[in-house]
């Protein structure tokens, strides 16, 4: 899960764009990076936070109305400084490339791109795979006049050749600005204008909150497949390239997305709240004896309130989060996660002690946060503690840029309710169904019929994820987190 950001508009961007990966850094706490351009390139990444990378001193230099930013969590590769996007290749054009996702077939390119075109890959990162088909499609345009057709032309090379999910920004130097999501939509794209000059500035995100706190309005999604130009003369050019089916995130709704954002035309704070609804009537139907419901912060907030006010409980804020503490799943190492929960997140004995206690939490991963926290809660006093997890049971690896564990790692594989419930110290566990998910987004957004729910039932959209590239993902990723481990001691 990253964030991007791509501007144009009518002055020096570099504020707005510190405004739109502020209000992104929820999607990676890793590294952030910016690359402006005034007729050369300037660039400023780093890892870390936007604001400990990005100082009053060195924006000053992130000169130019035109400019590519990027929040990251790390998906594959180590994570180095080297690996912070965005990217920059000089050859045919300068071309500068921020994506979100994960490239499934990233080490076949590498080595095409390599033995083929003698292009030297000097990262792990997967946009530069991207970036580096772009530019040779690019170049086989055989013009130093981009057009749309073009554009559309190199984006359909793209398509053809890179499996996976991957949503772009990328800025052609004195050619224009292009935007695509990959064909099954994936992770989300969306893009706005705001009137401030002669010409309308343009922004593309991750997310429509960032686009809302840059003061671009108009917004609307790049569809699966669909790609974006903006040309020379900041004219709007988009077309749609391949009709695979849409296909885009569940995950997004449940956990990844800010509750003030719109994915896909579906408002996720009242999907969130729709999850509550169905949760409460889930927990109704089972006659579960509650006294008090206390959300997991900050996800589980909006469908705890909704579950304590259909059951007309008291709702109470009983764990304080220290916001200062990064988010324990998004936190790479097993060990920093754990060591962090305690840190995090510290109950008040006093709404707790004597009650039958419903927590409500997003999801439940490897169960080392939930059994924290249920410990705590245990230790407080309480007589019962229930978990409600408000998305269905995580069980398959994500392949498509969420560092989700190996599938052997998750609690609720080969487990029902109970089985998780005594793994985790839990009196119960109530999870959502997958079909009541989808019915809690499609709520809001009616066209939307088929998702990625691949981390809940094991169908991968993309359709050639075989059992050998699973593993082979899966023991990278476990490898990954060796070095990782190896590196805190
Ligand atoms: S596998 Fe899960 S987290 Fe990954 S893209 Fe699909 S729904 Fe999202």
């Amino acid at each position: 899960m990253c964030g991007v950001i791509g501007i144009w508009a009518n002055d020096h961007i570099v504020r707005d764009m510190y405004q739109g990966l502020l209000a992104m850094q929820h999607r990676g706490q890793d590294a952030a990076g910016i690359i402006t351009y005034d007729g050369r390139f300037h660039t400023k990444k780093g890892n870390g936070l936007v604001r400990d990378i990005f100082t009053a001193e060195n924006i000053q230099r992130l000169r130019g109305p035109i400019g590519i930013g990027h929040t990251r969590y790390p998906t594959v590769g180590g994570g180095g400084g080297e690996d912070a996007q965005p990217f920059q290749v000089n050859s045919p054009f300068g071309i500068v490339m921020a994506h979100n996702g994960n490239i499934t077939n990233y080490k076949e390119l590498k080595e095409d791109l390599s033995e083929e075109y003698h292009r030297l890959l000097n990262s792990d990162c997967d946009v530069e795979v991207i970036l580096n088909v772009f530019a040779q499609e690019l170049g086989e345009q055989k013009t130093r006049d981009l057009r749309p057709e073009h554009i559309f032309k190199a984006v359909e090379g793209v398509y053809e050749k890179v499996r996976g999910s991957y949503s772009v920004v990328a800025y052609v130097a004195e050619q224009g600005l292009v935007a695509f999501r990959d064909p099954f939509g994936i992770k989300p794209l969306v893009y706005g204008s705001r009137n401030d000059g002669l010409i309308p500035s343009y922004a593309v995100a991750s997310e429509t909150v960032s686009l809302n706190l840059m003061n671009f309005s108009n917004i609307k999604s790049i569809e699966s497949g669909q790609t974006l130009f903006l040309d020379r003369d900041r004219k709007v050019h988009t077309k749609r390239l391949a009709s695979c089916r849409h296909t885009p995130c569940l995950f997004e709704w449940v956990y990844f997305a800010r509750p003030d954002s719109i994915i896909d035309n579906a408002n996720v704070y009242k999907v969130r709240v729709n999850l509550g609804r169905f949760l409460a009537a889930e927990i109704r139907r089972r006659k579960i004896p509650i006294d008090v419901v206390v959300p997991v912060p900050d996800s589980a907030r909006d469908a705890a309130i909704e579950i304590a006010r259909k059951l007309d409980l008291k709702y109470s804020e009983a764990l304080v989060k220290n916001r200062y503490v990064g988010r324990t799943f998004i936190m790479p190492a097993d060990d920093e996660r754990k060591s962090s929960v305690r840190q995090k997140l510290n109950p008040i004995a006093s709404e707790v002690k004597g009650k039958r206690v419903l927590l409500v939490d997003d999801s439940i991963v490897r169960g080392n946060t939930s059994r924290a926290i249920i410990e705590m809660v245990r230790e407080c006093g309480a007589k019962k503690v229930y978990l409600a997890s408000y998305s269905p049971p995580l069980r398959f690896p994500c392949v498509y840029g969420i560092d989700m564990q190996t599938k052997t790692e998750f609690v609720a594989r080969n487990a029902d309710e109970e089985t998780v419930a005594r793994r985790i110290g839990a009196d119960k566990v109530i999870y959502q169904s997958l079909d009541a998910l989808k019915k809690a987004v499609m709520l809001e957004n009616p066209k939307l019929g088929e998702f990625c729910a691949a981390c809940f039932d094991g169908v991968y959209p993309t359709g050639d994820i075989t059992a050998e590239l699973l593993n082979e993902i899966e023991s990278e990723r476990a490898h990954a987190r060796e070095n990782q481990l190896e590196l805190n001691i």
